[in-house]
């Protein structure tokens, strides 16, 4: 099968990392620090202005890209299933920020991770693009999520496994299969495979 992979916060504790950052900015800066984590977006969360949350990004984002940590058994668990699936890591991230792709390639490399195509967001809104569009041109099959609006979007359509947070949780539909740990993701895998091959057999 090929199978969508997600990276921040998918793979990666990324949102640990962009709050771990954002004290030290928000403490600089007199701005609230403690996020409401029902919400998405820095700016819902914290509360701040566009302004504050661009800025913070500018000066921030490389080191969180570059400092995040992968989930527990998230590189074993991919490197197993790399073993008889297609992985395409398919993310946000925009290859217009300046050295976005290459932070992004090298964090991969560093830590292992099993991947077989990496497909970023060329488009001109810089932190969402239709990833639906993209899973129907590399005919994924299955796709791992987080973001509540892209599996909103991809789940009628594709299974999509969704790591769940307060901000997505209130999703439910035959096409979610809600996980919290990358072993489920494995199993829920494999069990799919499995009824793929005897409903062909
Ligand atoms: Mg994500």
């Amino acid at each position: 099968m090929i199978i969508g992979v997600d990276i921040d916060n998918t793979i990666t504790h990324t949102t640990e990392m962009i709050m771990h950052y954002a004290k030290i900015y928000g403490q600089e800066k007199g701005l609230n620090t403690t996020p409401d984590l029902r919400y998405y977006y820095l700016e819902d969360a914290l509360g701040w202005e566009t302004k504050d949350a661009d800025d913070f990004f500018d000066q921030y984002l490389g080191h969180v890209y570059h400092d995040m940590q992968p989930k527990e058994q998230a590189v074993e668990i991919l490197a197993e299933l790399k073993k008889q699936h297609e992985l395409i890591l398919i993310t946000s991230r925009n290859s217009k920020f300046p050295q976005v792709e290459e932070v992004t390639r090298n964090w991969l490399a560093r830590n292992k991770i099993a991947y077989d195509r990496l497909i970023l967001n060329a488009t001109s809104n810089m932190h969402f693009f239709s990833k639906l569009a993209v899973c129907r041109e590399h005919q994924v099959d299955i796709m791992i999520e987080d973001h509540y609006e892209l599996v909103s979007e991809i789940s009628p359509i594709l299974p999509v496994i969704m790591f769940e947070y307060p901000y997505n949780n209130h999703l439910q539909s035959d096409g979610i299969i809600p996980v919290r740990h990358w072993s489920e993701v494995k199993e829920w895998i494999d069990s799919y495979q499995s009824l793929q091959i005897n409903s062909v057999g």
